[in-house]
C-alpha cells in the first residue's frame, strides 16, 4: 500500500496523451491528421501534474478544418493556421521528454483507448516521414484500468465519468481537458486498488515501417 492510499504503482510517472484529429461527420478524412498535441507528466505516487505540454499543429493535407471538426474539439482554423506542422511539434515533444524524464525513470504513455500510439501517431509519423520515437512504442489503454476495477469494460469517457461521480473538467474532446480528465481517471482508479501496466505496443515489424 502506498502511503496516499493505492497500490504502489511500478511506475514514477504516467505521460497521459490524448491526439485530437482533422475530421468530418460522416466520411473518415483521409489521411487523418494531428492537430492537437498534449502530454501531462503525471506522478504515479501523488498522481499531481508536474508538467504539461501542450501544443496545436498544423495540417497540411486538409489545411482546412471542417466545421464538424471545430464543433467537436473547439479547435479553431486560426489557432492551426498559427501552429507548426507535425515534425516541428514532434521535435518539441521529444525534447520535453528529455528534459522532464530522468534516463533511469519509468514512464507509460496512458491513453483512452489504443488510437493514439497504435494508428494515429504511427500513421501520422509514416505520413510526415519522421521517425516514430521509440519510447512512443508502448502505452497503458485507460480503459483495461477500469475493467480491472469496475469488472465492465468502459464505453464513452463522458459517460464513464458520469458513472464515476466525476465531473467533466473542460470540454470533451479538446486534448488538454481530455487529459486532465484521463489523469482523474487514472488516479481514482489506482486508489481504488488499481496497478498500472503496458497493455499495448507496437511490434518490430511495424517499426521498420515507421523507421
Ligand atoms: P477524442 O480523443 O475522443 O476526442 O477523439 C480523437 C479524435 O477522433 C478526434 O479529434 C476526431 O478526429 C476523432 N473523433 C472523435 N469522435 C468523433 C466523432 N464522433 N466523429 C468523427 N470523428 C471523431
Ligand atoms: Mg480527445
Amino acid at each position: 500500500m502506498d502511503k496516499n492510499g493505492g497500490p504502489v504503482q511500478n511506475y514514477d510517472f504516467f505521460l497521459v496523451l490524448d491526439f485530437e484529429a482533422t475530421c468530418e461527420s460522416s466520411v473518415r478524412i483521409s489521411p487523418q491528421e494531428v492537430i492537437e498535441f498534449p502530454c501531462l507528466k503525471v506522478n504515479a505516487k501523488t498522481f499531481k501534474i508536474e508538467s504539461e505540454f501542450h501544443h496545436y499543429v498544423r495540417p497540411v493535407h486538409h489545411p482546412t478544418l471542417t466545421s464538424f471538426c471545430t464543433e467537436l474539439t473547439g479547435i479553431i482554423q486560426e489557432t492551426v493556421d498559427e501552429s507548426e506542422p507535425f515534425p516541428a511539434v514532434l521535435a518539441r515533444f521529444e525534447a520535453w521528454h528529455a528534459a522532464e524524464l530522468p534516463a533511469d525513470s519509468r514512464a507509460l504513455f496512458l491513453t483512452y483507448g489504443d488510437w493514439d500510439l497504435k494508428t494515429m501517431l504511427p500513421n501520422q509519423c509514416r505520413l510526415s516521414g519522421v521517425p516514430l520515437p521509440p519510447f512512443m512504442r508502448s502505452w497503458g489503454n485507460v480503459k483495461h484500468l477500469c475493467a480491472d476495477v469496475r469488472g465492465s469494460w468502459p464505453r464513452g469517457m463522458d459517460r464513464l465519468m458520469k458513472e464515476l461521480g466525476l465531473p467533466l473538467i473542460g470540454r470533451h474532446h479538446s486534448g488538454i481537458d481530455d487529459c486532465r480528465n484521463i489523469a482523474r481517471i487514472v488516479e481514482l482508479m489506482c486508489r481504488r486498488g488499481a496497478v498500472v501496466s503496458e497493455t499495448g505496443s507496437l511490434g518490430s515489424e511495424s517499426g521498420a515501417r515507421n523507421h
